[in-house]
Formats: structure tokens, sequence, C-alpha cells
């Protein structure tokens, strides 16, 4: 059977959310095959155990701009000083060979790309605080205190766009909100307009009987 383009989902949310953690999980438990995760690039320097290739491709600003110029992202963005892109190329093709694709990206970068691809769905990962947001980015202490208040107020722009998602995923706990991605996951796979191959093979079936 034919499989319709994939779909796109795009997970945004404040720094310290949880995006990540609630995505990793989701691949632990569900192991779901049929959904690629983007890999973005940045200019941003490598946190501690993260690995180039895996967390992001690190680049330079130059390399970075090169890719700009030479129109390698779906789109990107300045994020607390630093860019942040995601490579077309890969998601494109993963979409046109009908595999889903979940993209991680923060508030503007998502908005170019809702732009673009408005059948996208967009998920908004909300943290249960404000309190709580701000001790996990205290708490990671991978960052300065002027990032962590940089991110701080960002955050605050952040979710002020929430209303241009069209799902919110609060991660007062880490288990019930894979839970419920995997929910919005599903869903969506069963939209009938998603389905449009494989609903179009079974109206124009042959059902008569040979013998
Ligand atoms: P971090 O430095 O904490 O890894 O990421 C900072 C922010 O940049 C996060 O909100 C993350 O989702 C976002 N981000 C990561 N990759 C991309 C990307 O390719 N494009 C955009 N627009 N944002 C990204």
């Amino acid at each position: 059977m034919n499989k319709d383009r994939g779909t796109l989902f795009v997970v945004s949310g404040p720094s310290g959310a949880g995006k990540g953690t609630i995505i990793n999980e989701y691949f632990k438990k569900y192991k779901d095959d049929k959904v690629f995760l983007s890999i973005s690039a940045t200019t941003r320097a490598p946190r501690e155990g993260e690995v180039d290739g895996v967390n992001y491709y690190y680049k330079s600003q130059a390399e970075f701009e090169k890719m700009i110029l030479e129109k390698d992202f779906l789109e990107w963005a300045t994020f607390c000083g630093n860019y942040y892109g995601t490579p077309k190329s890969a998601v494109e093709k993963m979409l046109d060979d009908g595999i889903d694709v979940i993209l991680e990206i923060e508030v503007q970068g998502a908005m170019k790309v809702r732009a673009m691809m408005p059948e996208g769905i967009f998920v908004f990962v909300l943290p249960p605080s404000f309190e709580e947001l701000r001790n996990r980015i205290i708490g990671r202490n991978t960052e300065t205190l002027d990032v962590i208040n940089e991110r701080l107020n960002t955050a605050k722009k952040e979710i002020s766009q929430i209303d241009n998602y069209n799902y919110i995923l609060l991660n007062d706990n880490v288990v019930d909100a894979v839970d419920r991605l995997n929910a919005i996951i599903c869903a969506e796979r069963c939209r009938l307009e998603r389905n449009t191959n494989i609903i179009g093979e079974m109206k124009n079936d042959d059902l008569s009987f040979n013998q």
C-alpha cells in the first residue's frame, strides 16, 4: 500500500521544560521506528556529554552562515546568542518517504515552519510552573547566571506564543507526558486526511471473486 506523506511534529517549549527528555523517553518506551528525530545544527558549544552528530551538528559561526547562504535549512533562528537550524534535506526526504518527523525547536523557528507547512502538528511543552522551570535550568548546572536569566526571559516570551500551537503537553510528570505525546502521535496518524492512499486503494479494490 502506498503511504501518504509523513507528518511533521514540531515540539517547542521553554528551555528547561523537558522537551528533550520527553522525546528521548518516548523513543525508549515506544520504540517508534516510523518517526525520525531531526538533528539540528548549532553554534552553541557542546554541553558535557553531548556528542556531535547525536545531539547536534556543532558548527562554527562561519560554517553556519555558509549553510544559511546555501539554503541548507528548513528554518533557522538565533536563541540566546547562538544560531540553531534544521537541516532541510533529511527532513524532506523522510516526509516524502512517508516517514513522520519530529523537530524539537524554539518558537520563532516553529512559526516559520508553520507558515511553510501548516499541515504540521505543533506541540508546546509546558513546565508545571515558572518556579519549577527556574529550578530545572539552575539544577542542570550547565549555564552561567547570565545565560540562565536570558533563558528565563525568553521562556516568558515563548509561552506568550502558545496560542499558535495545536496541543499542549504539561510536563508535570515525565512518564505521563511521554504517554500523552504518544497519544497525540497515534491520533494524528489515524486522521482520515493522512491516510488518503490507503482509503483510495480500499475504495478502488475489485472485490469480485473469479474461480
Ligand atoms: P539548547 O541550547 O538548550 O539545546 O536549545 C536552545 C533552544 O533551541 C531550545 O528551545 C531548542 O528546542 C531550540 N532548538 C534546537 N534546535 C533548533 C533548531 O534547529 N531550530 C530552532 N529554531 N531552534 C532549535
